[in-house]
């Protein structure tokens, strides 16, 4: 998966901040150090570093304190923030047209992936937006770029402009937006020609195009698994066709990530679309926020400290804290919580939040059943006061009278004990670790 060791080393460097209580100008500097590695590591644009790193340094070291959040958690929320606006800030869409239809001009190098993203934004526009696409095949010279084009639009049930491999781009482009007009079609997709380089030919052929199609977007395909390459190819097209977006393919690949952190930013054009794998659905629109937040690891985690602020009492948060960490958890404790974090919104959206939540083995694409969770609290408040606060004594009968009390099988009984265990074996981990991280006078 694209941004892995990014993420990885990013995730790293800001864990050692994140529970500080006090971030001193030195702690921000190291911080800022192993920052700026990971991302030319990542082969992000070195000028593009930079200055991210100056706007890091500038904010975190400049801003108040802010009452609801630790020193260190306010870092990470400014190298989110950074991280966001580095990546466009907002999500960019695609144009609309004032009068229909709108004209998409699809550009950029051979094999980049520019015909499959034309099929793709074509389904895209349909689905999600209920649209009625015109595909174009004015890719004249790549032997079996007009063929492709014809077996997507059949695939998608979805008409394809051609007139072969012997009239002009001009020409078919021109034809295409009337043909479009006549049958209403509300967009205008046009697969254009690529080449391996960039040469002045193929801008020329662009150009024209453009002149004629008068697109009210033309969209850059860019691979970003060619990393530093991408962004330069940006750069060159971006000079000469003024492009208005980019489509970054193959996201889905181990790319290294540099390619959609520098692009923007080089460019000044947002990126509007990513491509995350070769089937024609595998195309997303693209959210530097959420890109930012997965990037760090923490999904949503500044929301999740607000939420809770406003919801969990303060005090009652603290005693938790400490319960858990002394090992004195018990299903007493475990109701509360559970009533707690109910207070705070569906499951599944506060599990999204939690960091480390979409990378822990087994929890990916994990839905919170709520009636699972009723289940358990139902098994929970069948126990009495001293099997609720010493599970340890709860032998097989007490297990069946449990289960028998709560309309549930022996099975789920045994099941959430285990878990129970587990948990507590795993808090009890996470204290240690805590401990030592504070014996070396590391936050935690
Ligand atoms: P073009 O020469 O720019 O028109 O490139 P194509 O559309 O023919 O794509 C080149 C190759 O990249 C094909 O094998 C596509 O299936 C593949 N491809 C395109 N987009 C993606 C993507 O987002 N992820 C992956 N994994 N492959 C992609």
């Amino acid at each position: 998966m694209a941004f892995e060791s990014l993420a990885e080393r990013l995730q790293d460097t800001l864990k050692k901040i994140r529970g500080k209580g006090k971030v001193s100008e030195q702690d921000v500097k190291e911080m800022m150090r192993e920052v700026r590695l990971a991302l030319l590591e990542a082969d992000v644009n070195f000028k593009v570093v930079k200055q991210f790193i100056a706007n890091v340094k500038e904010k975190a070291l400049g801003q108040e304190v802010m009452k609801s959040l630790t020193p260190g958690q306010q870092v990470i929320k400014v190298v989110n923030e950074e991280l966001t606006a580095l990546m466009g800030g907002e999500q960019s869409k695609i144009a609309v047209a004032s009068k229909p239809p709108t004209v998409v001009m699809m550009v950029g190098l051979q094999g980049a992936g520019k015909t499959t993203t034309t099929a793709k934004l074509a389904n895209h526009l349909r689905k999600k937006h209920n649209r009625n696409p015109i595909l174009v095949a004015a890719d004249i010279y790549r032997p079996a770029a007009i063929k492709q084009l014809e077996t997507l639009g059949k695939q998608l049930n979805m008409p394809v402009f051609s007139l072969g491999d012997q009239v002009s781009p001009v020409e078919i482009a021109k034809q295409a937006i009337e043909r479009a007009k006549e049958e209403h079609h509300d967009y205008v997709l046009i697969d254009t020609a690529g080449r391996l380089h960039i040469d002045e030919e193929l801008m020329d052929e662009l150009q024209q195009v453009k002149e004629v199609a008068k697109p009210d977007e033309i969209l850059l395909v860019v691979d970003a698994m060619t990393g530093q390459d991408a962004v330069n190819v940006a750069e060159s097209f971006h000079e000469q066709l003024d492009v208005s977006g980019v489509v970054l393919t193959k996201l889905d690949g181990d790319t290294r990530g540099g390619a959609a952190l520098s692009v923007k930013a080089v460019t000044n054009t947002p990126i509007k679309f990513a491509g995350m794998g070769e089937k024609i659905d595998q195309l997303e629109p693209f959210h530097p926020e959420r890109m930012a937040s997965r990037i760090l690891g923490m999904g949503d985690v500044l929301t999740l400290i607000e939420k809770a602020q406003s919801t969990v009492d303060e005090e009652k948060a603290r005693e938790l804290e400490k319960k858990m960490r002394t090992m004195d958890f018990t299903f007493d404790d475990f109701l509360e919580q559970l009533d707690q974090v109910r207070s705070m919104g569906p499951l599944d959206e506060l599990l999204g939040m939690m960091p480390g939540m979409n990378k822990a083995k087994g929890l990916k694409n994990l839905q919170v059943d709520e009636k699972q969770i009723s289940r358990v609290e139902a098994i929970v408040r069948s126990m009495t006061k001293q099997e609720k606060q010493d599970p340890s004594i709860i032998n097989a009968s007490r297990r069946r009278r449990i289960a028998k009390g709560s309309g549930t099988a022996i099975q789920d009984v045994n099941r959430l004990l285990k878990q129970f265990e587990e948990m507590k074996k795993m808090m009890k981990q996470m204290t240690n670790m805590a401990g030592k991280a504070k014996k070396k006078g590391k936050g935690f």
